[in-house]
């Protein structure tokens, strides 16, 4: 193992290491889009997460293509079959007199165009070598007619009627040759690469490598989802990850939480220019992606969220991976299990990248500025008063000047997204399945006299 933690006197507040984050005002793109979404037939959504409101949320949020989520569960497909129709190649909408029941729920400067993309995530639970496995997997088809085909195929195998979200016990190298025996236009992503559970380099119930999960049909692979708890840096630790694009998605279980994170493409609006881009990875087409601070992810660190135990894996390795409090067995996070499988140091980059922007949830800004709960309606009222005024969260996050943020009249949110953009901020990184907490004015006597304003 690589032995180069970066270990502070205080695992409960750290300054966001500003060396390895991008900042400043994204480059040109033409469309965000957010592929890994949920609908209200998974386990634990929200009973909203439906496509009307997916539509609502993709423009408050300013999100051009959004992923389905779920098409191999009856009921979504159902819905999704009703409810759009064909726009672009590979791409769907929401039919016309659907829309326009939903516009009328969105600020007139957010308006914009939505697309849909069949995307499903399955969560894949085999033996492989003598350990069980478990990780989730996001496909992509181009059609309905495959995506039917493909949902018929599963329903053989496994239960694909009780969760939007289906649990199959079926090699994740196996669902893959199933996907591309039913269309070679399809493919296949493998979901938040490093949570400890669910994933394929998970350390609980993962493998060490893309490679040993995939075997021969590894070469299918070319891309990764970092998931929340990870960020592209923390990837390029890991050289065996070198020539897979890195995409970000928000795997949103309730509209609001769309694009937390999300990818930025600089071509045409189909899915083969979507495939295309993430399967070359060229910066010209793929233009980079969003990123939650990978501190604020539920598995950065390791510990006990039952024992309020929260460490550093140099602390975890000291402590032999057992809990101080309990003596059970810590959940390791994705900061250790990146430590690893890491062949490179933190300083070290591969020789393609592709550029990201570290962004924190608009509601979360609020908050802090407020000084009230994400959910209270204060924050609530705020957010859409800023959106009236200045149009999509991405769009305040990652274009307006801080002056024109200025203009929504909410005290220091100009300079919050200013702080925000150049990494400025403390976080209490998230462990054992606790969000990460993030605070951008570490004086909040800043409030009465902000520094810095023009
Ligand atoms: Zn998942
Ligand atoms: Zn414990």
């Amino acid at each position: 193992m690589a032995n180069l933690f970066t270990v502070k006197d205080s695992p409960q507040l750290v300054e966001a290491k500003q060396k390895s984050r991008s900042s400043g005002v994204a480059g040109s793109f033409n469309f965000i889009a957010d592929f890994h979404v949920h609908s209200k037939f998974s386990r634990a959504t929200a009973k909203n997460l439906d496509l009307e409101n997916l539509y609502i949320a993709a423009q408050l949020k300013g999100i051009t293509v959004v992923g389905t989520g779920d098409f191999t569960h009856p009921g979504w497909f159902a819905e999704i079959k009703e409810k759009l129709e064909p726009a672009e190649q590979g791409l769907f909408k929401l039919k016309k007199e659907i829309a326009g029941e939903c516009d009328k729920k969105v600020p007139l400067s957010c308006h914009g165009k939505v697309r849909f993309i069949l995307v499903s995530e399955i969560s894949n639970i085999y033996k492989k070598n003598n350990k069980t496995r478990k990780n989730h997997n996001l496909v992509f088809v181009p059609d309905l007619n495959i995506a039917d085909k493909f949902n018929s195929k599963l329903d053989k195998i496994g239960n694909i009627k009780s969760d939007g979200r289906p649990i199959l016990g079926l090699d994740a190298r196996n669902l893959l040759e199933i996907l591309l025996e039913t269309s070679a236009r399809s493919f296949l992503i493998p979901a938040h690469i490093w949570t400890p559970w669910f994933s394929v380099l998970g350390s609980k119930t993962g493998f060490n490598s893309i490679l040993e999960c995939f075997g021969d049909l590894t070469p299918h692979i070319f891309a990764a989802e970092t998931g929340l708890s990870s960020d592209p840096p923390m990837n390029w630790r890991v050289s065996g990850l070198d020539n897979l694009t890195l995409v970000s998605n928000s795997d949103a279980h309730s509209p609001l939480k769309l694009g937390r994170e999300a990818n930025l493409f600089n071509t045409d609006l189909s899915y083969s220019a979507i495939r295309e881009a993430i399967e070359t990875g060229d910066n010209k087409q793929f233009s980079g992606t969003f990123e939650f601070y990978p501190e604020e992810g539920k598995y950065h660190l390791d510990g006990h969220r039952k024992c309020s135990v929260c460490l550093w894996p140099q602390e975890t390795l000291k402590n032999k991976g057992t809990c101080p409090v309990c003596g059970k067995s810590l959940t390791v996070g994705v900061l250790y299990r990146v430590e690893e499988l890491a062949d490179r140091s933190e300083n070290e980059k591969p020789k393609r990248i592709r550029p990201y922007y570290s962004i924190v949830p608009l509601v979360n800004i609020l908050s802090e500025i407020l000084k009230v709960s994400h959910g209270s309606k204060k924050v609530m009222n705020n957010y859409n008063a800023a959106l009236d005024i200045l149009g999509p969260e991405l769009n305040i996050l990652h274009k307006l000047e801080p002056k024109t943020i200025d203009k929504a009249g909410i005290p220091l949110l100009g300079e919050a997204v200013k702080r925000m953009r150049r990494g400025e901020i403390d976080i209490a990184p998230g462990y054992d399945g606790e969000f990460g907490r993030v605070q951008i004015f570490k004086d909040f006597s800043l409030q009465k006299n902000p520094p810095d304003r023009r």
